[in-house]
């Protein structure tokens, strides 16, 4: 870990595994990793599956984030699941902005930050998601885009929510496309983020956040990754569908 910031390995399952798939796999992660606690360990599996999960988890250190929310906590929003639900069902986390409701649900900033306030409110842990495209990075825009939608998501969020609010850098390129950034490219945007995050909330603030790295990360490459002096952990697609991968990335961050 670093001097300040513990590790938080977290499992985004994606449109994978239904309930009893995702209880099998939970089980699975708790006989591996027992009750350590030197890493923040959370699986974010889908909606559906959030409920027999969280049976699974009722005597584990791993913690249940989900994936999306909206921002209201009820109402006439036909297909949406609120904040309060989430708690209901003893999430900790949640993702919001990930690139492919960016991408395929046209999110915008603003409705990303509308969330990430309505989740602080909640007492959820938002995992706010930013990253930039190929064809971004190859224009040299990587720093002003992932600069635009920190700025934008993070719009209201004050100092004290450091403690509760986890960044993921995750370039769109290499998003299950199993490309990863190299540690050196993943830390020049991960020291620019921290160095933001300390103009938008303070140094004391972006001494204490977390900083993920995602993007076809798995055991071969999180090493010489979480070294990096201002990677704190992984989200992780692909290589957290199976104990075995995700459990060794536990290993590896501990
Ligand atoms: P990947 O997905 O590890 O499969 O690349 C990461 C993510 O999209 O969160």
């Amino acid at each position: 870990a670093k001097t300040f910031r513990k590790y938080l390995i977290a499992g985004n399952w994606k449109m994978n595994k239904t309930g009893s798939e995702g209880s099998d796999l939970i089980n699975e992660i708790n006989i591996a990793l027992g009750k350590q606690t030197d890493v923040g360990v959370a699986v974010c599996p889908p909606f559906t599956a959030l409920e027999s999960c969280a049976k699974a988890l009722e005597d584990s250190n791993v913690q249940l984030g989900a994936q999306n929310m909206h921002p209201k906590s009820e109402g006439a929003y036909t297909g949406e699941v609120s904040p309060v639900m989430l708690r209901d069902l003893f999430c900790t986390f949640v993702v919001l902005g990930h690139s492919e409701r960016r991408e395929y649900f046209k999110e915008s900033d603003a409705f990303i930050n509308e969330k990430v306030l309505a989740a602080l409110d909640s007492s959820l842990k938002p995992i706010l998601c930013v990253g930039e495209t190929l064809e971004q990075r190859e224009a040299n825009e990587t720093f002003a885009v992932v600069k635009e939608q920190l700025v934008g998501g993070l719009k209201g969020v004050t100092a004290d929510a450091a403690d509760n609010l986890v960044i993921a850098y995750e370039p769109v390129w290499a998003i299950g496309t199993g490309k990863t950034a190299t540690p050196e490219m993943a830390q020049e945007v991960h020291k620019m983020i921290r160095d933001e995050l300390s103009s938008l909330l303070g140094a004391g603030a972006a001494a204490k956040i977390r900083i993920l790295y995602g993007g076809s990360m798995k055991p071969e490459n999180a090493s010489s990754l979480m070294d990096q002096p201002d990677i704190d952990g992984g989200l992780i697609g692909g290589a957290a569908l199976k104990a075995k991968s995700f459990v060794e990335l536990v290993e590896i961050a501990s």
